[in-house]
């Protein structure tokens, strides 16, 4: 089954309906971040797909402003489909999702020291546990907005990923870790890199990932 991955920018070509012609096989749409609410919204309600999405760092109008009244009596499902720090489980997948960025600013939203980032993560522990005990795996999709540390981060303050994210991935084994923050310009720059068992991705700005129907 196909997820469509999304963070920090608005792609034209996916906020039009070819979304439709294009993606319409896809299964399950995933925001990492960064994104605002209205174009969320228009991807899932154009593809009839479920929404599960984490915050990113920035503040993002909730509705687009040149569509005002457009959304009016729709459900907004952004707003049902945040899954920043919990486990649910969507279309069979175990997932999990922790937004946010490092803190670089005192009054920053969703931004954590590498110490509130651990015990978010440690919160969610009880309940992977619980997934193991009952499917036999901790869970299968890591959704975070920042990457681990030393992977796909940077080393300026506002781009330093979470060594939580590293101890995460090792302890919980999750298949994939998807993730944003980290915008990538360059060509040929590294956006996939394997831990163990699990797959790190950068979805920036858009990924789709096949997921072995093995684990659904
Ligand atoms: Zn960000």
């Amino acid at each position: 089954m196909k997820i469509l991955a999304l963070s920090d920018q608005v792609v034209e070509y996916l906020y039009s309906p070819l979304v439709k012609e294009r993606f319409g096989d896809v299964a399950l749409v995933v925001g990492c971040g960064d994104l605002p609410n209205y174009y969320l919204d228009y991807v899932v309600s154009m593809l009839n797909a479920p929404l599960s999405h984490v915050p990113g760092n920035h503040d993002l109008a909730p509705v687009s402003p040149d569509s005002e009244g457009d959304h009016e009596g729709r459900s907004n499902r952004a707003e049902c489909g945040d899954i920043d720090g919990m486990v649910v489980e969507e279309r069979g997948l175990l997932l999990a999702g922790l937004g946010g960025s490092i803190r670089y600013r005192p009054d920053g939203v969703h931004q954590y020291t590498q110490g509130e980032m651990a015990r978010r993560v440690w919160a969610l522990a009880p309940r992977l546990c619980w997934n193991r005990v009952r499917r036999g795996r901790f869970l299968d999709i890591l959704v975070t907005h920042s990457p681990p540390r030393g992977i796909h981060d940077a080393e300026d303050p506002a781009h330093v990923g979470f060594e939580a994210f590293n101890r995460f991935i090792t302890r919980f084994r999750p298949r994939y870790l998807l993730h944003g923050h980290s915008h990538v310009y360059r060509h040929g720059a590294t956006t996939t890199t394997q831990v163990g068992p699990t797959t790190v991705i950068n979805v920036f700005p858009y990924r789709v990932i096949e997921v072995d129907s093995v684990h659904v």
